[in-house]
């Protein structure tokens, strides 16, 4: 299935990032458009149904430092698609954008087309990751970007270390056993609603394959050991940028105990409970799952799909 995120349609054109004379080719072309992100936040056009607000090379030019600043997206119809940062004082009215808006990410994703919020996340993560790289962890000189935004490197030449951008492997896991399935309420969504319970989730460390980390996370955040573990898809997460695994996990026998540092609660829900949740998820009540566009919801309403018919397809 393709969560939220997924489901890009660009070519991204990988064999025409270090080729630095196409690219200043495809930025001269009458067909290139960007994308400006102001700090974390893509322009998006007004009105019922937005759209992503790509601008010309001209619009743009009145406020951008130069093409060396643009990221390669890829190509559309053969058209180059670029995201660029853009300073924090630009405001739409200087773009020439005077309908359009600098919005969220997460909270303008499920207005747009499958498609349009792929790019959105691309460049999310990308304009994120060249703000926080900005020095060579080797040597901490400056460094400088290069293959058309796909890679940093260290401007010390007696250095020269090269980065790439990063991304986070998380599990995040529908814990079930006997026909219930498990539940938490984090400690750092005292903001959120009340009620508002998820899929346990962790990073993936160093020297683990996803299914210990499930089974680490869950001994650790709950108490429970799992046994089967059966993975199911996956969500790129641009907040900044992690890939979220989603798993079904099976409990063994033993009560669950909370890991206080980390959850403030976790219980078994029935299929009813949770059946109830995720149709009136904008609603109060006892049990709230997250929206639709999170890998928690879908790997809810997957779990209660099988066997019982429900249509799972994205709402
Ligand atoms: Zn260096």
């Amino acid at each position: 299935m393709t969560h939220t995120f997924a489901g890009g349609c660009l070519d991204r054109a990988a064999h025409l990032r270090s080729d630095a004379a196409a690219i200043a080719g495809l930025l001269e072309t009458d067909g290139a458009r960007f994308l400006p992100y102001r700090a974390a936040s893509p322009l998006v056009t007004g009105g019922r149904s937005p759209g992503l607000g790509w601008l010309s090379a001209e619009d743009l030019a009145v406020v951008v430092v130069g093409p060396s600043e643009a990221l390669f997206l890829g190509l559309e119809e053969g058209e180059a698609r670029f995201a660029v940062p853009v300073p924090e004082t630009v405001q739409e009215g200087d773009l020439g954008a005077g309908s359009s808006s600098f919005r969220g990410v997460r909270e303008v994703a499920p207005l747009l087309s499958v498609a349009d919020a792929s790019v959105m996340a691309t460049g999310r993560s990308l304009v994120a990751w060249h703000a926080s790289h900005g020095y060579c962890p080797r040597c901490g000189s400056a460094s400088s970007m290069i293959d058309a935004g796909h890679a940093r490197r260290c401007t010390d030449s007696r250095c020269g270390v090269v980065q790439f951008p990063r991304t986070d492997p998380v599990v995040i896991m529908l814990i079930h056993r006997n026909g219930s399935c498990l539940l938490g309420r984090a400690v750092r969504s005292r903001r959120y609603p009340p009620g508002l319970h998820s899929c346990l989730a962790g990073y993936v460390e160093p020297g683990e394959s996803i299914e210990e980390a499930v089974r680490r996370e869950t001994l650790e955040e709950a108490g429970l050991r799992v046994g089967h573990v059966r993975y199911h898809s996956s969500q790129p997460w641009p907040f900044p940028s992690t890939l979220m695994i989603g798993c079904f996990a099976e409990a063994l026998a033993g009560r669950p105990r909370i890991d206080p540092a980390e959850l403030e609660s976790v219980r078994w829900f029935t299929r009813e409970e949770l059946l109830e949740a995720v149709v009136r998820w904008d609603e109060d009540g006892a049990l709230r799952v997250p929206p639709p566009l999170t890998i928690a919801h879908q790997l809810a309403r997957a779990w209660l799909s099988e066997g019982s018919g429900l249509d799972t397809s994205h709402p």
